[in-house]
């Protein structure tokens, strides 16, 4: 039964009313005995099925480059030229910026902090680890993970407001201006996890022109979900690196992505790119640590795609397993939690997730009520530095993995959790 009415105008008796329905439905929920998962940012397997042929590529007598480069054997730092002028194209990076890795930007992103810890970046008159302080802008809701990186190595975390078109630029100039402590900061430009806010090429451009107090200033451009479309078309990728060069801070950039999202999450290719001082840096540390990347996988996803229309067309694909998953959240969200008012979340044109804010204060009671009726939902706080939450009401959804029914269950079920959660908090 949908809640007809906002809860905060309700009455005390038609307060108590609601709660003890809540109540009864969530009784019935508990006895449904569930198991169901909404934590997993991951595709499902049907998406995973659409990238089957890979696993027979490039095949047994396909293992040189159009350069005729033998990818069986080491070398190639930079990762195979071909499939890089692919997602140079997607990305709006020039293929000499672009460097192929192996399956996990998140890696590339540890990497680049724990060097420029050790080492100091090209323009860090010293080592982070030799600052007193090293501090992080993180625009929250964010990525758990990059704030998981920041934390781990005790950089301290700035939460910052993020906006549909990106953070706050005007709350951040003033900070970086005025902060030589501040060397960095966490991004996700298109459909970003877990708001789905895509960065305006104004607020991109404030962020690479913006006077900073660090001279080694670096934001972390994690485009991961650069060609993830769900609804319309794709949102044109932003010359990240031609704004910065333009505006004279050409090292400030250090943009990531991968093709996780789009073939395998756990065997796909990653992708960096930077301008050339900080590419000649980053190798040079690199061929420490490595004697080259894996190229036959970079090889068999060449074959696979063949070029930027083919990841166009594949992503096309998996837009049709995702779209009706993420209506599907949006109309029971609308239609239990639209009238009664004790919610909000985004709608995003792509990625992987919604992000659903309720009451404040009841993030953490809606995630156990949940959990009691066997929904797992991400960790309260997830999304914010230090897990920390101010208000307590931001809850992250990941739709992707679930099928059609098992994600219509659990959404019900979190949707009765909110409610009853909320009418708890008003009677107090
Ligand atoms: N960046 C963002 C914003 C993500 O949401 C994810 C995965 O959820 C990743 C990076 C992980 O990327 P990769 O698999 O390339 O390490």
């Amino acid at each position: 039964m949908p809640t007809q009415t906002q809860i905060g105008l309700m009455s005390h008796e038609e307060l108590v009313a609601e709660h003890e329905r809540q109540s009864a439905n969530y009784e019935r929920l508990k006895t449904e005995k569930l198991t169901l998962d909404l934590t997993r940012g991951k595709p499902s397997p049907e998406q995973l099925d659409l990238s089957s042929e890979l696993l027979s590529l490039p095949g047994a007598d396909d293992y040189r480059d159009a350069s005729g480069t033998d990818c069986r054997n080491y070398g190639g730092l930079k990762g195979l030229p071909e499939l890089r002028a692919v997602f140079a194209e997607l990305l709006a990076i020039p293929v000499d910026n672009l460097l192929a890795g192996n399956n996990a930007s998140l890696e590339t992103m540890h990497d680049l902090i724990t060097w420029s810890l050790l080492h100091g970046t090209v323009d860090s008159p010293r080592p982070w680890s030799q600052e007193p302080v090293v501090k992080f802008l993180c625009p929250a809701p964010g990525y758990d993970r990059h704030f998981a990186i920041t934390e781990s190595y005790g950089i301290e975390m700035i939460p910052v407001q993020l906006n549909d078109d990106g953070p706050d630029v005007r709350a951040i100039a003033e900070l970086v201006a005025n902060d030589p402590q501040i060397k960095g900061m966490w991004t996700v430009p298109t459909y970003s996890n877990p708001t789905g806010a895509v960065y305006s090429e104004d607020v991109a451009r404030a962020l690479v022109s913006m006077p900073t107090a660090a001279p080694d200033f670096r934001i972390f451009w994690d485009n991961a979900y650069a060609v993830h479309p769900i609804l319309g078309v794709v949102a044109p990728a932003i010359d990240i690196l031609g704004l910065a060069a333009e505006a004279g801070h050409a090292n400030r950039v250090f943009a990531l992505a991968s093709t996780s999202k789009i073939t395998f999450a756990g065997s796909g290719v990653s992708f960096f790119g930077s301008s050339t001082a900080n590419l000649d840096w980053y190798q040079k540390l690199l061929g420490i640590k490595t004697i080259g990347p894996d190229k036959i996988n970079q090889l068999r996803h060449l074959r696979f795609f063949g070029d930027a229309d083919g990841v166009r067309a594949h992503m096309a694909k998996h837009r049709e397993i995702l779209a009706p998953k993420f209506a599907l959240v949006r109309k029971i969200l609308e239609d239990r939690l639209g009238a009664s008012k004790v919610a909000s979340w985004t709608e995003p044109k792509g990625g992987y997730f919604i992000s659903l804010d309720v009451v404040d204060g009841t993030a953490k009671r809606v995630i156990a009520l949940a959990k009691d009726a066997g929904i797992a939902l991400t960790a309260a706080g997830s999304a914010f530095p230090y897990k920390n939450d101010p208000d307590d009401k931001n809850i992250r959804l990941a739709p992707s993995f679930p099928s059609l029914d098992e994600l219509a269950t659990a959404m019900d079920g979190v949707a009765t959790c909110v409610l009853l959660a909320a009418t708890e908090k008003s009677l107090g």
